[in-house]
């Protein structure tokens, strides 16, 4: 059965975005294939960070990826540092990686343009990504659009390494793209991808007050200014999470409330509340009951280590034997 590999940096809590772009995928793949799910600590050390923060943020990450319905009984999931395969990989991965390719990846010329200094790293960064997901053999890799070019990177590399060193058979897969069914989840200032670097996020896990907090002023349809104007729903960031949270029936509704000025913006986002409270209390229960728990989430994040890691060997030593490594 196709094998399906997914990172997700250590941001700490989980926001929306996260969740809706890529867990709650996760959640539904994980039933239908084998999954592995790598919380990639060595990838956010690209950038300056704090020791005791980023241990936080990875202990953080995990309670809400098992509290968002990863079941640790059907999926692996652990942290990329506690399996040294990853890194052994990507050094045999950099040796066949023309520079010119990496310099040319757009999130690299993106975050090297907002940096004063630009670390190997941040460029080596795709190529530890390839070597994520061919550790694993994985065949499918569930993404947004905004990680196809790396994807692509990580296709190129096994392609070359088979026809180096695969003795005519094709060992590491081509990985496919699984596209995330949800659209991408904008920000509450309604500009930009919701991303934690931007502050214009929810968390998973805030309380319901702290929500309305950030929903309430949260722009809407700027074609809206007074209530008696006909707003224009696809443009809303607003209806967007309707969609994602609302039922099919309060959708609607809110299509039609807003097309005719039935309703203001408030009421509209009060819906909304309610409907995310549906899906987000239990999540934060389950979070709050994993944080009385220390335990069982480094029980989860262990057994997931030596699963993969039995897995990573036998690549590295597979690798290792062809390239006269052994
Ligand atoms: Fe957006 Fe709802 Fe306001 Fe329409 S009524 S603009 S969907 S918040």
């Amino acid at each position: 059965m196709s094998r399906i590999f997914s990172g997700i940096q250590p941001s700490g809590e989980l926001h929306l975005g996260n969740y809706l772009g890529a867990v709650k995928n996760w959640v539904q793949l994980q039933h239908q294939h084998p999954t592995i799910i790598s919380i990639v600590d060595y990838h956010a050390i690209t950038v300056a960070y704090d020791p005791e923060l980023l241990r936080v943020r990875r202990r953080e990450m995990a309670v809400s990826l098992l509290a968002a319905g990863v079941d640790p009984n059907v999926a692996t999931v652990f942290l990329q540092s506690a399996v040294p395969e990853h890194t052994e990989l990507q050094w045999i991965f950099n040796t066949i990686t023309p520079l010119g390719e990496l310099e040319r990846q757009t999130q690299f010329k993106d975050k090297s343009a907002r940096q004063e200094s630009v670390n190997a790293g941040l460029l080596m960064y795709p190529v530890l990504q390839a070597a994520d997901i061919l550790l694993y053999r994985a065949d499918l890799v569930p993404v947004g659009e905004d990680q196809m070019q790396h994807l692509e990177l990580s296709r190129v590399i096994a392609r070359r390494w088979n026809a180096a060193f695969g003795r005519g058979e094709d060992y590491f897969p081509e990985p496919q793209a699984v596209l995330t069914p949800t659209r991408r989840i904008m920000g509450l200032d309604g500009q930009a991808k919701m991303s934690k670097s931007m502050g214009n996020t929810i968390g998973l896990l805030e309380t319901r007050d702290e929500i309305w907090a950030k929903l309430r002023p949260a722009v809407t349809d700027p074609a809206r200014v007074r209530k008696t104007d006909p707003g224009h729903p696809d443009v809303c960031n607003i209806y967007h999470l309707h969609k994602a949270f609302s039922p099919p029936e309060t959708v609607k509704h809110v299509y039609e409330q807003c097309t005719t000025a039935g309703w203001g913006c408030i009421d509209c986002k009060k819906v909304l509340l309610e409907s995310m409270d549906q899906e987000l209390v239990p999540i934060r229960r389950r979070a709050a009951e994993l944080r009385e728990q220390p335990q069982r989430v480094d029980e989860v994040l262990a057994a997931g280590a030596t699963a993969c890691r039995a897995i990573a060997r036998q690549t590295v030593a597979d690798v290792r034997e062809r390239m006269g490594l052994d």
